[in-house]
Parts: structure tokens; C-alpha cells; sequence
């Protein structure tokens, strides 16, 4: 532990602050954490839909069995339970002709059961063995200047390989398209995923609201643990001085005096801290990709087939992905288009009709007129982990050039990840690794 460290206040609350609120409560601190929503859970939080009285997530999300600390993170709030957890990968796939496909590994390591997956992808089998190929390639560390584009074709990835695995892929896990992502940042996620057991490479799908899971949960598990949670509590300038941050203005004409004994921990997001910081530190250039959700409700009987519980739509634009939560009837599901620049101010009315579209081109045989649509749009979903991104992310702990007492954690740090749910809980992990 630090020397003379008794307190710590943590800025921003959602997975990173809530995951170092507990560990650093843990470590013996007295420890306050900052909000500024009336909740908890950052990016993942849910919403009631006035028109259909349904509760639906900000977006959904995803995780896959090889998210370690976030699996941890989510025990110590009793609700890993909340998901099904898959025992392997499955996706399902729609072309825009209608044409329908599945790549099911089966429960062997995922590098000896994904080659009979794709052996059986209805591809050429030119292409076939070119995925093979590429399968292999990702052992060797990519060029840290090569974008994940640079990469495919690097490796002869075209066709059927591309569209069908690398890009769903890539969308997937960094949120943008490969021209725009870090060739080696997506290795990284995909070695931890498809170079173990089967169980790392599956999906775990939430089968309640993002917001019972993190949110809600862990208001009552920090307020057992004794952290002080302060909700409505925008931070909105730092003052400093002699190198320290010595006090923290709130929005609401509030100030708080920081002592000579407490360290500042910021797990806010990247475009909320540098504004703080001023003097544009490197982070500030991070740019960010959006995620846009459709949630379509319709009666069950002019629903799409149920194909699983995740769709990937082939050549889909804009939308890549059909989702379904566990146990939802068939006729709630809904479509999603992460980092695509097409629907950036779009209206919501466009954005529908666009969804309304692209499900006719996918799914011919469903008549959707009657069906109801909610479009929840989030501009910054995430950070853009390009190959330029990994010089502008600090390493969780402190910056180089910001004041002594204030340390960082967040999904835009420098976890060798892109900006996911697993990248904020291991920055935590790693932020409190700095206080031992
Ligand atoms: C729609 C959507 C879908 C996603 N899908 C997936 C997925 O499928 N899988 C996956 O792994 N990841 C997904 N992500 C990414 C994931 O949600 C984030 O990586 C993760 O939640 C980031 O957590 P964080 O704690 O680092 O940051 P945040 O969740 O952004 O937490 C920061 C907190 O700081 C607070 N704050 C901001 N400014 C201030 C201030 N001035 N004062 C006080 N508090 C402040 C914010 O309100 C917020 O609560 C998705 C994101 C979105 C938006």
C-alpha cells in the first residue's frame, strides 16, 4: 500500500469506479465514489421504453466467457448468475438474399474444434482453407502500424473469410470497422478467446437488464461494503496546487477539500477527464465510434425464425447484428450497428426506417409493418482502437504529467484490450495493483 494513503475519492461510477471503489475498500481506504447520473453503471444501464413499458439496456451487451475480471467483478455483485453462459461459440448468419448458415464449434479447445467449424461453412473451398490460414496467422504478433484491413489482405483474407468471420468479428470486439482497427489489439482479445478452452471463445449473454446486473447491484454492495456513494455529484473542475489536487468542484456549487491523505482515482471516460485536466493531454486526441440498437417488438407469430441467440447479418449495412435476449418471446429482438459512421446524425425517424430496410433485405419473408421500434443511439460507445490509439492510452495508475495524487483507470487505458467491459474491470485491477 502507499505510504500515508487512508483515503481515496474515485470519480465516475460506472464498471472501472465501481471495480476499484471495492478494491481499494478492500486495501483498508476510506473510500468516496462520485457519480454524476442519479446511477451506477456507466455505460451499461437500462431504461424503461414509455411506449412499450418495456425495460431495455442502453444497447446490448455482450461478454464472453475469457472476460476474467469482469467475471470476478460480477460474482462480488451476485449476479453472475444473471447470464447464459454458453459452453461454446455459436453464431448464427443471414445473407441479404435470405441464405442461412451456423458456425458451431464444438466443447473441444477452441484451435481444434474452430477448423471443423469452418470446414463447414458454405464457402468455395479455396476460401475455406484461406480462413484456415488465417486462423494460423493470428499466432504471429501483427506489424503495432498495421490496421486490422492492412492485416486480411496481408493474409489473403478476401471474400467469404472477410465477410463472414473477420468483420463480424472485428465489430464485435472493437466496435469499428477493420480499416479503422489496431490489427494487434484485435489479436489480443482474439488469442485470449479462440486459444483456449471452448468455454473462453462463447458468448455470455445477460438474461436481465444491464442495470439489475451492474448498476442496481452494486449501489447496495458498496453501500455494505461502507463506501460513501454520491449520486448527482458531477465533478466539474480540479483544483491544484503544488502539484496536488487539493480540492474538486462539484456541478452543484459544491467543493470538496482533498487532504494531504487522499488520492484521487478518475475512472472517468476519456472525454470527461481531459477537459478536467486541461493543457490537452495525449488521450484528448482518442476519438470515438458509436453504437446504435433497434429494438423491434412485434407479435410473436410475424416474428424472424429464432436462429439463436445472436445473428450476424452478412454484408449488413448498417446494421451487423440480429440479438436476442434469453428467455424474451421471439417477437422482442433487435438489431445493431456498432461503430458505423452512416447513422451519425441521423434522425431517429432515418434510423428506424433504416432498420426497417434492412430487415426486409434480410429477413423477405417477415412482414414487420405492424411492429413497434425503439431506437437508442449512443455516440460514444466506445473508444476508435486504432493502430495510432495505443500512444494516446496511459497505463491504469498514474500519468505521467498529471498532478501526484490523482491516478486513472477506464476502458480507454492502456489494458492491451479494446474498450470493453473486460478492458474497465482489468484497468481496475490493474490501478489497484499501483496502491500495493
Ligand atoms: C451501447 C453499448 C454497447 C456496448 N456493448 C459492449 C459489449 O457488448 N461488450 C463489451 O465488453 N463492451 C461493450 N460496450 C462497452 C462498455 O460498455 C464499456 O467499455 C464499459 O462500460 C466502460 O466502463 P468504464 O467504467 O470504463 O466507463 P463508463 O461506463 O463510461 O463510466 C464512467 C462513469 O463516469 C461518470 N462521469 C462522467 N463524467 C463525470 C463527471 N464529470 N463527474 C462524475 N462522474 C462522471 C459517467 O456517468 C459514468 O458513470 C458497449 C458500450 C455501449 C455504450
Amino acid at each position: 500500500m502507499s505510504s500515508g494513503v487512508l483515503r481515496a475519492i474515485v470519480l465516475g461510477g460506472g464498471v472501472a469506479g465501481i471495480a476499484a471503489a471495492l478494491g481499494l475498500r478492500d486495501l483498508g481506504l476510506q473510500v468516496t465514489l462520485l457519480e454524476s447520473h442519479g446511477w451506477l453503471g456507466g455505460r451499461t444501464f437500462s431504461f424503461v421504453d414509455r411506449h412499450s413499458a418495456r425495460r431495455l439496456d442502453n444497447g446490448p451487451h455482450v461478454m464472453l466467457g475469457c472476460y476474467r475480471a469482469m467475471r470476478t467483478l460480477l460474482r462480488r455483485l451476485g449476479t453472475e448468475p444473471y447470464f447464459a453462459a454458453a459452453q461454446s461459440l455459436t453464431v448464427a448468419y443471414r445473407t441479404n438474399q435470405g441464405q442461412r448458415a451456423r458456425l458451431a464449434l464444438g466443447r473441444l479447445p477452441v484451435p481444434l474444434s474452430m477448423p471443423f467449424a469452418l470446414w463447414k461453412m458454405p464457402w468455395p473451398l479455396r476460401q475455406r482453407l484461406a480462413a484456415l490460414r488465417g486462423l494460423g496467422a493470428l499466432l504471429r504478433p501483427a506489424n503495432s502500424e498495421w490496421t486490422l484491413a492492412h492485416w486480411l489482405q496481408q493474409h489473403g483474407q478476401i471474400g467469404a473469410p472477410a465477410e463472414w468471420l473477420w468483420q463480424p468479428l472485428c465489430r464485435a470486439i472493437m466496435n469499428v470497422e477493420p480499416h479503422e482497427a489496431s490489427a494487434l489489439v484485435f489479436q489480443a482479445t482474439m488469442r485470449e478467446a479462440f486459444f483456449g478452452s471452448a468455454a473462453t471463445g462463447a458468448f455470455w449473454i445477460p438474461q436481465r437488464p444491464w442495470g439489475e446486473i451492474v448498476g442496481e447491484a452494486a449501489v447496495r454492495v458498496l453501500a455494505d461494503a461502507g463506501i460513501d456513494v454520491q449520486l448527482h455529484a458531477r465533478v466539474s473542475g480540479l483544483t491544484v496546487a503544488g502539484q496536488r489536487i487539493t480540492a474538486l468542484d462539484l456541478g452543484s456549487g459544491r467543493r470538496l477539500d482533498i487532504g494531504a491523505d487522499t488520492e484521487v482515482v478518475s475512472a472517468l471516460p476519456w472525454h470527461a477527464l481531459a477537459p478536467l485536466l486541461g493543457g490537452s493531454p495525449p488521450f484528448a486526441q482518442l476519438a470515438s465510434a458509436p453504437l446504435v440498437s433497434a429494438y423491434f417488438a412485434i407479435d410473436d407469430a410475424q416474428a424472424p425464425p429464432d436462429e439463436g441467440l445472436l445473428t450476424a447479418l452478412v454484408a449488413g449495412e448498417p446494421f451487423h447484428f440480429l440479438y436476442r435476449t434469453p428467455g424474451a418471446r421471439r417477437g422482442e429482438f433487435a438489431l445493431l450497428a456498432g461503430g458505423c459512421r452512416q447513422l451519425d446524425g441521423c434522425k431517429v425517424a432515418e434510423i428506424e426506417a433504416q432498420a426497417r430496410t434492412q430487415m426486409a433485405r434480410h429477413y423477405p419473408e417477415i412482414e414487420l409493418r405492424s411492429a413497434s421500434v425503439r431506437i437508442s443511439k449512443e455516440a460514444r460507445a466506445t473508444i476508435v482502437a486504432a493502430p495510432g490509439a495505443a500512444a494516446m492510452r496511459p497505463a491504469p495508475g498514474r500519468l505521467a504529467f498529471g498532478p501526484r495524487n490523482l491516478r486513472v483507470c477506464g476502458d480507454w487505458t492502456a489494458v492491451g484490450l479494446p474498450s470493453t467491459l473486460e478492458g474497465a474491470a482489468r484497468s481496475a485491477e490493474q490501478l489497484l495493483a499501483s496502491f500495493r
